[in-house]
């Protein structure tokens, strides 16, 4: 589904991304974990197009992100071709981004009616069936204000949900959130893997990378040090950076 072969990224002269090469199978969660400034978010950014990679090869469902191949030339892809390839990637945030003056139901609606052209009936009935899902079936007039944060992430999940994605990327999705807010979050995420989605999960949290992950790749300076099934990355690494960097959050 998602394969990365020598991807770099700079920041003007800060080189952050020095050559990632992973693949990710269809149906796949596959876990990234890595100390803080490796690279985790940008990558997440260059698989969906927020960031443009400046070398190497990064390509979604077969095709090249950003970019089309005629012969041996790549041409960037005008604006209006990346907002179709992106359409197909949900991605949720460590912070919930939801529209404030919008109830939960009116944002899981909105992108299907704005962006695919959707009948607010169609959209509705959907809405309804993924706050349903998500566990927010009696919540579904309230304001993002008027929720719990781990009730404004399952919304922001059943929001990207709602464009019928064939990739979800998590960038730390649990992360702002209270304690006892983390468990039905990963709840959802469980459904969802379950469900057979192809997902990319930044996350601190082990002990969901070891229940439900298929793969884990641990990432550090901009590069994949060590990756492989999660069982085995975590009670078991082969490198010392991976091992240090385990000490510390497991
Ligand atoms: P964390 O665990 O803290 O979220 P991360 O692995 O997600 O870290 P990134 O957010 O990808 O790390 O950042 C990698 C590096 O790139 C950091 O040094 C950061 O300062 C830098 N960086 C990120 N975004 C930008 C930007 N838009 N402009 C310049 N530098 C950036
Ligand atoms: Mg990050």
């Amino acid at each position: 589904m998602v394969k990365a072969e020598g991807v770099h990224k700079s920041y003007g002269a800060a080189h952050i991304l020095r050559g990632i090469d992973l693949e990710v199978q269809n149906g796949e969660v596959f876990c990234l974990v890595g100390p803080s400034g490796s690279g985790k978010s940008t990558f997440l950014r260059c698989i969906n197009h927020l960031e443009r990679i400046d070398g190497g090869r990064l390509s979604v469902d077969g095709e090249l992100v950003g970019y089309k191949q005629k012969g041996d030339k790549l041409y960037e892809l005008k604006d209006s071709e990346v907002a179709v390839q992106r359409r197909d990637i949900g991605m949720v945030f460590q912070r919930f981004n939801l529209f404030p003056h919008m109830t939960a139901l009116a944002n899981v609606m909105e992108a299907p009616i704005q962006v695919k052209g959707e009948s607010k009936a169609v959209a509705r009935e959907r809405a309804e069936r993924l706050l349903d899902r998500v566990g927010l079936g009696d919540k579904m007039g309230n304001y993002p204000s008027q929720l719990s944060g781990g009730q404004q992430q399952r919304v922001a999940i059943a929001r990207a949900l709602a464009m019928e994605p064939k990739l979800m990327l998590f960038d730390e999705p649990t992360s702002a959130l209270d304690p006892e807010l983390v468990g039905d979050v990963l709840d959802v995420m469980r459904d969802l893997a379950e469900s057979g989605m192809t997902m990319i999960v930044v996350t601190h949290e082990m002990g969901f990378a070891r229940e439900v992950g298929d793969s884990l790749v641990f990432m550090d300076g901009g590069v994949v040090v060590e990756s492989g099934n999660p069982r085995d990355v975590l009670t078991n690494p082969q490198q010392d950076r991976t091992k240090a960097f385990l000490s510390k959050v497991l």
